[in-house]
């Protein structure tokens, strides 16, 4: 099947690991010319030489998207060889700390809704302009299946995931039929999210007493998630490559669970 995507130019912010880095390297496959964002130089240039090795064209910035000014600035330097073209946007850049409602004060909950939900608005308003100048354009923006089933921890990161939900069914009605705006919202994927120093493994290992990927893995079996295993990120960006090309066509508004079956509800 043919995805269309040969040629097309595509930003994917927080691109140096995890499910940014698989997504950027499923649209390299697909012949796509990839611009990454990304706090992380040193991970960026490292998939800049990985991509490049497969002949694809690919721009990187260093940017903090938690700032009005790293999204702009992040995003001028990123497509500056393709005159700030884009067509594809995929809002991915996101983090998780575990902590609960009452550890978490104004500071920490300003901090996880600007880089997980005012980044994805800066950008949008930033690119929308662009956007609707080119054809079949379309937006992807990375939530959560926390979104729609929340756990009393990580409360704020819920709500923010939940708010990006709202945005991407607000954007989809607003910006059709030029541009189609579609949601994942993936269960647990194994990525540095997981097991970077303090991230959600480690918590885990440490209340349970047990190995931080046994902790996990414990804690997926009490979740009684179908698939009975964490998801790669190479499922996620499987899936957000779909959605952005043409055999999505039809696709819009819509909030796509790649979560090993965690969501229960009809809706
Ligand atoms: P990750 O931590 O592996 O990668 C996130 C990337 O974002 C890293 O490259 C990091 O350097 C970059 N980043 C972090 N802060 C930044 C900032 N201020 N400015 C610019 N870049 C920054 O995370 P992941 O697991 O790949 O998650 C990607 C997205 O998927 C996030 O939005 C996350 O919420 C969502 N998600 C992840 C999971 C999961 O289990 N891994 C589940 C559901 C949703």
């Amino acid at each position: 099947m043919e995805t269309g995507l040969d040629g097309k130019i595509v930003l994917v912010t927080g691109a140096a690991q995890g499910i940014g880095r698989a997504t950027a390297t499923a649209f390299a496959k697909e012949g796509a010319r990839v611009c990454l964002i990304d706090i992380d130089v040193h991970a960026l240039e490292e998939v800049q030489s990985e991509l490049r090795a497969i002949g694809t064209n690919v721009c990187i910035a260093q940017a903090d998207l938690s700032t009005a000014e790293g999204v702009t600035s992040g995003i001028d330097t990123a497509l500056k060889s393709y005159n700030g073209q884009v067509d594809i946007l995929v809002n991915n850049v996101g983090s998780g700390k575990v902590r609960t409602f009452d550890d978490l004060s104004d500071q920490d909950w300003d901090f996880t809704m600007n880089l997980n939900f005012m980044s994805y608005v800066r950008t949008c308003r930033y690119l929308l302009p662009r956007l609707r100048a080119r054809e079949n354009a379309v937006i992807i923006n990375n939530a959560s299946d926390l979104a729609r089933q929340p756990e009393p921890v990580p409360i704020d990161y819920s709500a923010s995931k939940a708010a990006v939900l709202a945005l991407t069914k607000g954007l989809a009605r607003a910006e059709a039929p030029k541009i189609r705006v579609n949601a994942v919202a993936p269960g647990p994927v194994w990525t540095p999210f997981w097991t970077k120093e303090g991230g959600f493994a480690e918590t885990m290992g440490k209340f349970h007493g047990m190995e931080p990927r046994e902790a996990v893995e414990h804690e997926l079996s009490l979740r009684q998630l179908p698939l009975k295993r964490l998801g790669t990120p190479e499922e996620v960006a499987n899936v957000i490559v779909f959605l952005s090309s043409d055999l999505a066509s039809f696709v819009t508004s819509a909030v796509w669970g790649v979560d090993g079956g965690s969501i229960r509800s009809l809706i």
